[in-house]
């Protein structure tokens, strides 16, 4: 159990840069791991990710102690964050077929119409569930599904929040609960555009969109996890936070591939790329 938990904790350690606590226990005969930020117990939320009879994915999102300003955060977040978590929830429904419980205030709401949700949220709370997941699979391995649909829901929640970097100049960022910020989801290496690019791989996975390299495959478990992920529009024309779609805009591409688009400014398009290297 404590090697799974290490291993969930660099798996999404390494894609979502925030540092997590992970631990499991055995909870009516089936495996449980609860993942939450690691953050000077701050106590904001953790998710419970459990297998009910190793078929039956069950992932909760739960608030703590001090989530009231949390969700009060969640809630105010900008359209395009809430853009952002309607989609990976369309994933979890239309690609995972799992389904959303996504309760507001008591009520519950549709995860992938933001439009609707209530403007003040007093409490929320979110369940995920698929079954059966593990399907016929030789080897059942949890950890492998922990992170796997964990991760998807974690950067589903984890899209609404502010996350703020670790390494700033104001170290009463750090400490937190200062006038403004009430609460802090800390990264260690901080992106504007990472939810971004974590999305548009949840989505399209991580095989070059116009070679079909796969790192994995080809390096073994050290290429495990490893893409690049490029941006249609060149990025220097947009405002990355406010205008992009990552479901349109970005694809997963190879070192190579997408060092051969960038030879022109701007950039080729996946398609010149695909024509050009298509009958080979
Ligand atoms: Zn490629
Ligand atoms: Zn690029």
């Amino acid at each position: 159990m404590n090697e799974e938990c290490a291993r969930i904790k660099n798996a999404l350690e390494q894609a979502y840069d925030v540092p997590f606590e992970v631990n499991g226990s055995i909870q009516d005969g089936d495996p449980l791991f609860e993942i939450a930020p690691e953050n000077d117990s701050q106590e904001l939320f953790r998710l419970s990710v459990t297998f009910k009879n190793a078929t039956r994915v069950i992932i909760n999102f739960i608030p703590e102690k001090y989530s009231a300003p949390l969700i009060k955060d969640m809630s105010e977040a900008p359209q395009e964050k809430k853009r952002l978590f309607a989609q990976y929830a369309g994933i979890l429904i239309k690609e995972r077929f799992a389904q959303i419980d996504f309760v507001i205030n008591g009520i519950k709401c549709n995860p992938c119409v933001f439009e609707d949700w209530p403007v003040e949220w007093r409490d929320f709370s979110c369940r995920i569930t698929r079954s059966p997941v593990a399907g016929d699979d030789e080897e059942f391995k949890l950890a492998d599904l922990t992170i796997d649909w964990g991760g998807i829901a974690l950067g589903m929640f984890l899209s609404l929040m502010n996350v703020v970097p670790t390494t700033t100049d104001a170290p009463e960022l750090v400490t937190g609960h200062t006038e403004g910020k009430s609460y802090q989801v800390v990264s260690t290496r901080y992106e504007r555009s990472l939810l971004n690019r974590k999305f548009c791989i949840a989505l399209k996975g991580y095989t070059c969109a116009i070679c079909g390299f796969d790192f994995c495959s080809f390096y073994g478990d050290v290429g495990e996890g490893f893409i690049e992920v490029h941006h249609i529009e060149p990025v220097s024309l947009m405002d990355i936070e406010k205008t992009i779609n990552p479901e349109t805009d970005l694809i997963p591409v190879c070192s190579n591939c997408h060092s051969i688009l960038h030879r022109r400014t701007p950039p080729y398009s996946p398609e010149d790329i695909i024509s050009l290297i298509s009958g080979r």
